[in-house]
């Protein structure tokens, strides 16, 4: 059944595509038929996604769900957060590469997994990045330490899962609070296009530069503020916030002032 379904496919997929060559298509490893079938579902009806090829998992980190995936008010929140400690370690859910691990914008410090068949998972608001870009790192290993660097109002991580650039609501895989499996598979009507969302975490896909810079992070000064620890908290330097206040280090800090933060 399913092999006649590939064939099907496979035969339209000649018809209708004359630059590819029958030969090409079947030196296609099973892999590769696969995807196929996976790009013309996602065209015509839905989204699908299966994380049995991700092997084992491991839970990032261990807390309450403080904030899930869905509808914020009039934005769209793209990702799970769960509360942690400062400092608490945050740890690898699947074996992958490190794509990014540094700091961008409204995530703040953030480590980004690669995994095969094109899913990759997002870990923000770091106060520290450990993993490095190039490594690979297997589930359970310690890429980064949490905070609440970027656009966060409290210490969590901000937990995405990515297929093909786009973001689903891992909630519907894991219950991240028992820490247990719901589902391998996943479909969904309409994933959210990142490029017309906006989020409080910035929901842009990462190659998106355009969304990204009008994202503008302001703070007011609170009593025992000082730039050496507005930068820490929000991931960025002295001199940075410096230059976008024209301050000098030296500069006093008035309370209730509002420091441009990026
Ligand atoms: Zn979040």
């Amino acid at each position: 059944m399913t092999k006649k379904i590939i064939l099907t496919i496979t035969s339209l997929f000649v018809l209708f595509t004359p630059e590819k060559s029958i030969n090409t298509i079947l030196k296609a490893s099973p892999l590769q038929t696969e995807t196929v079938i996976n790009k013309i579902d996602t065209a015509t009806t839905h989204s699908i996604f299966n994380i049995s090829n991700l092997g084992p998992y491991v839970f990032p980190v261990k807390g309450k769900v403080i904030s899930p995936y869905g509808k914020r008010g009039h934005r769209f929140h793209p990702g799970t957060d769960i509360k942690l400690q400062l400092g608490d370690t945050v740890r690898a859910m699947f074996k992958g590469i490190v794509v990014r691990s540094g700091r961008y914008y409204g995530y703040g410090l953030l480590v980004i997994l690669k995994h095969p068949d094109d899913i990759e998972t997002y870990y923000a608001h770091l106060s520290k990045c450990i993993a490095n870009v190039g490594d690979t790192v297997n589930p359970g290993d310690v890429i980064g330490l949490g905070g609440r660097t970027g656009r966060a109002t409290t210490t969590h991580l901000h937990f995405e899962i990515r297929y093909h650039a786009k973001a689903y609501n891992a909630q519907k895989l894991f219950d991240f609070e028992q820490q247990k499996l719901i589902a391998e598979n996943y479909s969904e009507e309409t994933p959210v296009k990142l490029a017309d969302s906006k989020s409080d975490t910035l929901a842009a896909p990462i190659n998106t530069e355009k969304n990204v810079h009008e994202e503008k992070i302001f703070h007011i000064i609170k009593k025992g503020d000082t730039l050496f620890s507005l930068a820490k908290k929000y991931g960025t330097t002295v001199n940075n916030i410096c230059k976008l206040n024209h301050l000098s280090e030296n500069t006093i800090l008035k309370i209730g002032r509002k420091l441009k933060i990026q």
